[in-house]
């Protein structure tokens, strides 16, 4: 039986390298994406994975989708929550328009998405669910408290569902990342990276891979006793 697993963002960056990482470990993956037609094209074309579009801040859309690939595949087994903005700025300086589309985008998305392959997991008695956090939700970070309170927000999200589904088989973990080599820390300023560098231990930015490779652990069968955890993978920077 080849499982399915959904990685949300999952044609670029961090999400791509776990979308390609899960289909080598032999699952049937669905990569979805936003708005970038054309990387998803030539991920999909470099990888053969499927992609397919939908918003994850939009309820209605998540249900929509995932209705629609239960339909071609049965029920879905594994779901990466990856997808995620920043919109970066001092409280004070933030708008709500910024802050709402940070908590949409980052933390409603699990809630959406969850909320449409949870009652199948159960009835199935098996399924994964990983979140991608991120250090910034651990440790707080200046520009970034809409992004952070969304990050830490998916710690306690991920405890709590865990606890609700652990009669059920199904396993609820957070991966939390450190800076990792994507356009997202590209996006950052050239003279603020030297100094973020020299803040983690191993001196150098992570790979998208080596994050792939941590939620590929927590998807596997053979990871059933892992629930509820958040696995920090950010070069020593931050020892939670
Ligand atoms: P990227 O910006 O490289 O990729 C983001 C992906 O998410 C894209 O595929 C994008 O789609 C998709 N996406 C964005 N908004 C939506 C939406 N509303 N609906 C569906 N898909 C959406 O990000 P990274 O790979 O850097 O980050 C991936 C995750 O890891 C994020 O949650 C991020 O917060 C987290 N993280 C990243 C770190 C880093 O150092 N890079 C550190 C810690 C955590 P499209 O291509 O269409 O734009």
């Amino acid at each position: 039986m080849t499982r399915t697993a959904v990685v949300t963002g999952g044609t670029r960056g961090i999400g791509a390298a776990i979308s390609k990482h899960l289909k080598q470990m032999g699952y049937n993956v669905i990569a979805n994406y936003v708005s970038n037609k054309s990387a998803a094209e030539s991920f999909c074309q470099a990888t053969n994975v499927e992609v397919m579009q939908w918003d994850v801040s939009d309820f209605e859309a998540c249900k929509k989708a995932i209705q629609e690939i239960s339909t071609k595949y049965g029920t879905i087994d594994i779901l990466v929550n990856n997808a995620g903005i920043t919109r970066d700025g001092f409280l004070h300086k933030s708008t709500p328009q910024q802050w709402n589309e940070v908590i949409s985008t980052n933390l409603t998305s699990c809630f959406n998405m969850c909320h449409g392959v949870i009652q199948a997991m159960r009835e199935k008695s098996f399924g994964r669910v990983i979140n991608v956090s991120s250090i910034n939700g651990q440790k707080g970070q200046i520009g970034q408290v809409n992004y952070s309170a969304a990050k830490a927000g998916i710690i306690g999200f991920t405890k709590a569902l865990a606890l609700e589904c652990a009669m059920k088989g199904i396993t609820v973990n957070a991966v939390a990342p450190g800076y990792i080599h994507t356009e997202m820390v590209a996006a950052i300023p050239e003279n603020i990276l030297p100094t973020i560098i020299a803040q983690i231990p191993l001196g150098r930015l992570g790979t998208p891979e080596e994050i792939a490779s941590v939620v590929g652990f927590l998807a596997a069968d053979t990871s059933g006793f892992i629930t509820g955890a958040t696995i920090s993978a950010n070069g020593g920077q931050y020892l939670s």
